[in-house]
């Protein structure tokens, strides 16, 4: 995990590029996706801001998120009750994700870049955003069956 208070600046001068007023509320929700181990949904980031600033809007969380997604900053993992962001590894890279209890966890696997490009030749398509993942069930979830 790279160092959260050099992640915080990186977050903040990319924000501060794109003239994104600094409001102490959105500083703080930058400073918590910098710190976050894991991957924290909307919702969890939310409640996080929301117990220091109780007038943070909801809005202005998922626009924070949407820019900095925009600015590739966080990769963003959609999944069915919310969209969870990874603030510490914004390059595309695996995920595995816990079809009982919802866990997200990083797939340690090389994504084969020379595959990619034989497939944007072969689908026309251009890949903007390689987001592989594995559905199954975590460790803990596979030994209460
Ligand atoms: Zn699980
Ligand atoms: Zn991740």
């Amino acid at each position: 995990m790279p160092d959260p208070a050099l992640r915080f600046d990186e977050l903040i001068s990319a924000l501060k590029e794109r003239n994104f007023r600094l409001t102490p509320q959105r500083v703080e929700l930058v400073r918590l996706i910098a710190i976050s181990e894991g991957h924290p949904s909307a919702a969890q980031l939310y409640a996080a801001v929301r117990s220091r600033f109780p007038t943070m809007s909801q809005a202005t969380v998922y626009k924070t998120l949407a820019l900095l997604k925009d600015l590739d900053q966080v990769l963003e993992i959609d999944l069915r009750d919310d969209s969870h962001y990874d603030g510490n590894r914004p390059g595309p890279h695996p995920h595995l994700i816990c079809m009982q209890c919802n866990k997200i966890v990083d797939g340690d696997l090389e994504l084969d870049l020379s595959s990619l490009r034989k497939l944007e030749e072969t689908s026309g398509y251009q890949i903007v955003r390689p987001q592989i993942t594995f559905y199954g069930l975590c460790s803990d979830c596979k030994q209460s069956r």
